[in-house]
């Protein structure tokens, strides 16, 4: 595809250099059948340089889950080859079902069927601890 023209799909802008692998296999963008390029170490002005993640597929993203990632991205969304929705990101208080827990001991890992929950518990230094054990989130 060519990365420049997307007709219908969702440009990831602002992503900070090194963390747009993470997000792509976060998102799960591996396991799709769409065109999707990332773009790496893109010299930008405001942040020096940043990653890109160009999906070439009018699918639905996880905002909560982009930031977490990375609150400072922004969500380009393209439709017939128009920017028609720019949307900012900022981090979710609560995320839900999107990461695991990973403590052996924490109560999801019995009860399979609880649905995993991370909150916000410092936003400063963006710690999300699990509702339950209270386990750092990765
Ligand atoms: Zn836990």
């Amino acid at each position: 595809m060519n990365i420049d023209s997307i007709h219908n799909g969702v440009v990831i802008d602002h992503i900070s250099a090194g963390r747009g692998m993470r997000l792509y296999e976060l998102l799960g963008l591996g396991e799709l059948d769409v065109s999707v390029a990332i773009i790496k170490n893109v010299v930008s002005k405001k942040m020096g340089k940043k990653d890109i993640i160009k999906i070439d597929a009018d699918l639905p993203v996880d905002f909560d889950l982009i930031g977490y990632v990375d609150p400072g991205a922004t969500v380009n969304i393209i439709r017939d080859g128009k920017l028609v929705e720019k949307l900012d990101i900022d981090m979710p208080e609560r995320l839900v079902g999107v990461i695991k827990c990973k403590n052996p001991r924490c109560i999801t890992s019995t009860e399979q069927e609880l649905e995993h929950v991370f909150k916000l518990t410092d936003r400063k230094n963006k710690v999300y601890r699990c509702v339950y054990c209270e386990t750092k989130a990765p």
